[in-house]
């Protein structure tokens, strides 16, 4: 019989266990022991992210792509500085979702040209600041059209715009969906030819599609059948655009492994079918190039949150670890962030002991819901210990509500 155990070993991800220790069995993080890069930032709790990490990432993508596919990073996913100014330099351009996030871009020495602006309900004043700034809009309604149309003609600057679609179908096995059936995103596709001939009576220049249907998916098939199916869809509106799209940008997604069963993503499945609607665009859109724009998948495995065990609790035979991170500055690792049914993440202790338990960790926060994890066989904690909560470099610091309870903020540091 066939040991259906180790073929699923081969492709999900033991996360924990695959992270590099030194000899005495210590994490390392940059190549240093975590107790070293805990003491650098001043202690815990805190986020550290690895920067060669994050290099491989952005290398093995390119070693995949095309070098006709441009390749975005989201900053929503990390919008850290430190973290934004090293992928200036790895990646084609960066996709922001908020007026802070085009400081955060263009600081770090990003081009404008190189910048696309997306995200529903933009305000007066931020589509001003994006057209001061000269970056890309990823238009997402009827409102945001106009409001640029007559802000450029008054400016006398051409706004540049992409419309973003909302598709007319669902990318099944996304935890988060952007698209399809009724969206605060993107502008219904069937209005699509509608705006078109907007723009083409207009001041604006036009420079083509954003298509994303939703994150965190791990299936390469859902993937490639939303790339065909946005690709088909922008060759139908061929005829009533105004001048040939310069970028087709298909989005984010690419997920990454969190539970114990999770399959790791095909890459090379998604990228080879990429290269081959590259070529295909080159052929009926000469010189219009495909961009993807990754967030999670980039940085989501090069950072670790890490927090000290304060306190080790026994109540009625379970043990809790109580350590001084939480909920607060690590939402989604609690089950919190959109998550239908709680799972861990991948955890570990910082060093190796010589026994193992089974624990629950928790944080400070007065709520049963800050668990950081539930019920996991760990190596033996005292306390002082560290505590590590892996595939935490995107929607972390910056996607939990950090004022609940009133506790100090979380370091980052970029190691
Ligand atoms: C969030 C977001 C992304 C990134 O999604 P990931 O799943 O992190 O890759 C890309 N584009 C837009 C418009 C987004 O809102």
């Amino acid at each position: 019989m066939m040991d259906t155990t180790s073929t699923l070993q081969q492709d999900t991800a033991d996360v924990a266990q695959a992270w590099p220790r030194n000899r005495d069995g210590d994490l390392l993080i940059g190549g240093m022991p975590l107790s070293q890069a805990v003491s650098r930032v001043g202690g815990t709790p805190c986020y550290l992210y690895d920067r060669a990490a994050i290099e491989a990432r952005v290398a093995q993508l390119r070693s995949l792509l095309s070098d006709r596919i441009e390749l975005h990073y989201a900053v929503k996913a990390n919008p850290m500085p430190a973290l934004v100014c090293h992928l200036a330099r790895l990646v084609d351009g960066f996709d922001v979702a908020s007026a802070i996030e085009l400081g955060v871009a263009l600081d770090a020495g990003m081009s404008p040209k190189q910048i696309s602006f997306a995200g529903p309900g933009k305000k007066e004043a931020e589509l001003m600041q994006g057209l001061a700034s000269g970056v890309l809009f990823n238009v997402e309604s009827a409102r945001e059209l106009r409001a640029l149309a007559s802000m450029s003609e008054a400016t006398g600057h051409p706004a540049r715009v992409a419309l973003r679609v909302n598709l007319p179908f669902e990318a099944k096995s996304s935890s988060m969906k952007m698209s399809g059936g009724p969206r605060q995103f993107g502008i219904d596709s069937e209005l699509i030819p509608a705006m078109l001939s907007e723009i083409k009576s207009s001041h604006l220049q036009f420079e083509g599609f954003h298509l994303f249907a939703g994150s965190q998916n791990l299936r390469a098939q859902t993937l490639v059948d939303a790339q065909s199916r946005s690709y088909e869809l922008v060759m139908s509106w061929l005829d009533q655009m105004p001048q040939a799209p310069r970028i087709l940008n298909l989005g984010g997604g690419f997920g990454i492994p969190y539970a114990p069963g999770d399959k790791v993503l095909d890459l090379a499945s998604v990228t080879d079918h990429l290269n081959a609607l590259s070529e295909r665009l080159e052929r009926d859109i000469p010189g219009a190039r495909i961009a993807i724009e990754l967030g999670r998948f980039i940085v989501g495995e090069a950072g670790l949150y890490v927090s000290s065990v304060i306190e080790r609790k026994l109540s009625r035979g379970h043990t809790f670890l109580i350590v001084d991170g939480g909920m607060h500055q690590h939402l989604a690792a609690s089950g919190n962030f959109g998550q239908c049914i709680r799972k861990n993440y991948p955890v570990a202790m910082g060093h190796r002991g010589r026994e193992k338990e089974m624990a629950s960790v928790v944080g400070p926060l007065c709520t049963p819901l800050d668990l950081l994890a539930d019920r996991v066989e760990m190596d033996r904690a005292e306390e002082g210990d560290l505590f590590v909560v892996f595939q935490s470099g995107a929607y972390g610091r910056s996607a939990s509500p950090r004022d609940f309870l009133s506790h100090p903020d979380v370091r980052e540091a970029l190691i």
